[in-house]
């Protein structure tokens, strides 16, 4: 029986359970996902042992995707990033340390025809998911505007993306006119009816990811087909980091349909 899990605080509502053991029943895998909380002081112990138990692979979330960078060998993404949200247990070695939200952002773009080399994207926040999604973009080719409401954090964070440019969310209606692809990466839209984007800055020619996915359709994403565009909700998103995870950890093709239908039935 090889074991999975989730390590955060809380973890209590996640959906990757659901979504990884619909996977492990479709393919006839003897796998189990766990969800682990330790205290915030426990996570070098946690991880050390994780590894010490076999246990296979850990997805990581809020508040330990950062100090986890330091306890594994992280891939070049994840280090630039700056958190790691997949270890995989598997090599002789230290665990290797994965940046799967970036993946699962440019996966849900590309699943839903999106270009991204020499395309034009704005992402709206600098925070984790953010930081994840604006260096996945500039990697897949594209020019990278951040806007985030604390205007010296996008600066920081663009300083770090190539080509990149940091702004204020002021700079939004500008930056969208010529905008291929836009990703709302901050938490505005979750507890409100409320979006960090003019509505009257949206057309046609923009497709548009929300990060956020509860509510599936948030106001953004309801401007945005109002003004004719492509959108893209963020259970998308969350798939694909977890069709990513799965597929590092067990070498074969996740049933996506599967783990998609298993999440979406949830939500
Ligand atoms: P985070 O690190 O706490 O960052 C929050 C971001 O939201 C910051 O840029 C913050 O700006 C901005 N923000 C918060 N309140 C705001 C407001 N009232 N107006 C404007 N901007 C505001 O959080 P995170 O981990 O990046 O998560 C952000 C969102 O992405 C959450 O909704 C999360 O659920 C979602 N997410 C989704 C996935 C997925 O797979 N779909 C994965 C990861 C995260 P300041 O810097 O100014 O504070």
């Amino acid at each position: 029986m090889d074991v999975y899990g989730l390590l955060g605080n809380p973890v209590g509502h996640s959906l990757s359970p659901p979504m990884h053991e619909a996977a492990y029943d479709e393919l006839g895998l003897e796998a189990r996902y766990a969800t682990f909380e330790p205290e915030a002081d426990d996570i070098e112990d946690a991880i050390r042992g994780a590894d010490a138990l076999g246990i296979a692979g850990l997805n990581v979330t809020i508040p330990f995707k950062q100090a986890a960078l330091e306890l594994v060998a992280p891939e070049d993404l994840a280090t630039r990033i700056g958190a790691v949200n997949t270890i995989d247990f598997s090599g002789s070695g230290p665990p290797t340390g994965y940046n799967t939200d970036a993946i699962g952002a440019l996966r849900a773009l590309r699943e839903h025809d999106v270009a991204l080399e020499g395309e034009q994207a704005v992402v709206v926040g600098a925070g984790g998911a953010g930081r994840a999604i604006a260096f996945g973009l500039a990697d897949a080719g594209a020019t990278v505007a951040v806007a985030n409401r604390t205007e010296s954090t996008a600066h920081d964070l663009a300083a770090a993306v190539p080509r990149a440019t940091g702004h204020g969310l002021a700079a939004l209606e500008e930056l969208l006119a010529d905008a291929d692809v836009l990703v709302n990466a901050t938490s505005v839209g979750m507890d409100a009816d409320a979006t960090p984007v003019p509505e009257d800055a949206l057309h046609e020619g923009v497709a548009v990811l929300d990060a956020v996915y509860s509510p599936l359709e948030t106001r953004l994403l309801r401007d945005a087909a109002d003004a004719g565009a492509t959108t893209i909700d963020g259970a998308w998103m969350l798939l694909y980091q977890g069709v990513e995870a799965f597929e590092i950890w067990t070498g074969r093709d996740a049933p996506v349909d599967v783990m998609n239908e298993a999440l979406r039935s949830r939500l």
